[in-house]
């Protein structure tokens, strides 16, 4: 099971963007990774498609690896490493180990 679900605030632990906090904007399981909004921004220059045309440049998020993004925990605010466990009903749901309150 993912640590990190879409929504949640994480703090990206290395790269460029290191340190920062952001949203994450979507998860890929099978890659691992997760994109967040604004961060690890990357540069796509676009070639004129048309003479007389101007190239561009695409700005877009590119993914990260989960094992690079700590989340948040929504409850003390820090960054936390988290913890699993079954709730009454069975199901299982994610703890803050710092202070283990339940994270939605
Ligand atoms: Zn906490």
């Amino acid at each position: 099971m993912f640590h990190i679900r879409k929504g949640d605030t994480v703090k990206i632990l290395s790269g460029k963007d290191r340190s920062k906090t952001g949203k994450v904007l979507s998860v890929d399981a099978a890659s691992g990774k997760a994109i967040i909004d604004g961060r690890n921004i990357m540069v796509r220059h676009e070639r004129p498609k048309k003479a007389g045309q101007k190239g561009q440049k695409i700005q877009y998020p590119s993914p990260i690896f989960a094992s690079n993004l700590a989340l948040v925990c929504p409850s003390c605010g820090k960054a936390a490493r988290v913890g699993f466990k079954q709730d009454d009903k069975g199901q299982k749901i994610r703890i803050c180990k710092k202070c283990g309150k339940e994270i939605k």
